[in-house]
C-alpha cells in the first residue's frame, strides 16, 4: 500500500548514510511489512537493501548472514545453492534449519524473493520462524549504532516480546553471526498450525552439538523464543520438568491459537524433537 505520510526515501550506499534514522524514521529491508499497513508516525525510510553486503560471508569459526539476505537466498542455502560448492549441506548439516524455517512462514515464494533475514528479526513476530532459527543456531546478532560503535547481542536476547527488540533508536541489524558448532550441530524440526496453511501454532526446533550440547528452542507458541539449555539431548522427564519452568506468562495468545493449546501440542513437539537428538547421538 501506499505510505502517504513518507517525504523521502534514502537510498543507503555507506554507513554515513544509516545516520539519518532515528525519530521518524525507519530502515527498509523488503518492504513486505512496511508496506502491508499504514505506517503513520514515519516520515522517512532508509533503504538498506543498496549496501552491498553479500548474503554469505563464510568465516573462520562460522558463518555471517547479512540482515539483507533475502528468504530465498536463505533458504537456497540450506541446498548449497549460495554457499559455493561442494554442497555445504552435507557439511553442515545444521543448515537445514535454513529452509524447514522459511517453509514455516505464511508466506509465498513471491515474499520469499523480497522480505530479509534482518526483517524478521527485527519484526520479532511470535510467528517469526526464520529468527527462530537463528535462535536455535545459537546466533549473534551484530548491530550497527548512529555513533559509529558496533555491539553484539546474543540472538536469544534479541526479542523482548512480540514486535519489540533490544534495538535502540537508529540501531541497525548488520548480520547474524552462526558459530561452527551450530552449523555442525544435527538440529530437528517439528511445526504445528490450526489450519494446515494457517500461521504456525507452534514451532519447535532442536540443535545438538558434536560435543553433545543440545538446546530446544520453541517459537510462534511464546511471545518470544525461548531456548531450553541441556549438556546432553534431554530425557522426557528432563524435557518435561524443563518446559514446567518456562514463565506462564510467556505462553502466546492470539486467534492462530490459545496459550493452553499452545503449551499443550509444544509439549508433544518438544518430545519428539528431543527423541530425534537422542537418535542423532546414538
Ligand atoms: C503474506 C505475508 C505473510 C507473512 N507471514 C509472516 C509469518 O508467517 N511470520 C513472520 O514473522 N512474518 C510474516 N510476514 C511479515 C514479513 O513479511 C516477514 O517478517 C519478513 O521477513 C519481513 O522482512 P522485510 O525485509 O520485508 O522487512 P521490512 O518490511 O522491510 O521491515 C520490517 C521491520 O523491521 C525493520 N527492519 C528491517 N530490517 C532491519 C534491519 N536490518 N535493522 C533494523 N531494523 C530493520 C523495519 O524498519 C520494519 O520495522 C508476512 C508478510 C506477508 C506480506
Amino acid at each position: 500500500m501506499d505510505l502517504d505520510t513518507i517525504r523521502e526515501v534514502v537510498i543507503a550506499r555507506e554507513r554515513a548514510d544509516l545516520t539519518l534514522l532515528g525519530e521518524s524514521a525507519a530502515v527498509l529491508a523488503g518492504g513486505t511489512f512496511l508496506f502491508s499497513e499504514p505506517q503513520d508516525q514515519l516520515v522517512r525510510l532508509v533503504d538498506i537493501t543498496t549496501m552491498g553486503w553479500p548474503a554469505f560471508e563464510a568465516v573462520d569459526d562460522g558463518l555471517e548472514i547479512a540482515a539483507t539476505c533475502t528468504l530465498a537466498e536463505f533458504a537456497g542455502a540450506a541446498q548449497g545453492h549460495e554457499l559455493g560448492e561442494p554442497v555445504l549441506r552435507d557439511q553442515w548439516p545444521g543448515t537445514a534449519l535454513f529452509a524447514q524455517s522459511c517453509r514455516a512462514l505464511l508466506a509465498s515464494h513471491k515474499i520469499w524473493r523480497t522480505a530479509t533475514v534482518g526483517g524478521n528479526v527485527c519484526l520479532a513476530l511470535p510467528a517469526g520462524a526464520v529468527l527462530g532459527a537463528l535462535v536455535a543456531l545459537d546466533g549473534l546478532a551484530l548491530v550497527w549504532a548512529a555513533d559509529g560503535v558496533d555491539r553484539g547481542i546474543p540472538l536469544r536476547d534479541f526479542v523482548l516480546g512480540p514486535g519489540y527488540t533490544a534495538l535502540r533508536p537508529g540501531e541497525v541489524l548488520r548480520s547474524i553471526y552462526l558459530p561452527r558448532s551450530s552449523l555442525l550441530a544435527h538440529t530437528s524440526f517439528r511445526k504445528i498450525a490450526l489450519a494446515p496453511l494457517g500461521r504456525s501454532g507452534a514451532v519447535v526446533m532442536g540443535r545438538r552439538d558434536p560435543d553433545g550440547r543440545s538446546a530446544v528452542t520453541i517459537t510462534a507458541a511464546t511471545t518470544k523464543p525461548v531456548v531450553l539449555d541441556f549438556a546432553a539431548p534431554p530425557s522426557d522427564p528432563e524435557l518435561r520438568d524443563a518446559l514446567g519452568a518456562i514463565d506462564p506468562t510467556l505462553w502466546f495468545d492470539d486467534p492462530h491459537g490459545s496459550p493452553e493449546w499452545r503449551r499443550h501440542v509444544t509439549g508433544l513437539l518438544a518430545r519428539e524433537v528431543a527423541g530425534e537428538l537422542r537418535e542423532r547421538a546414538s
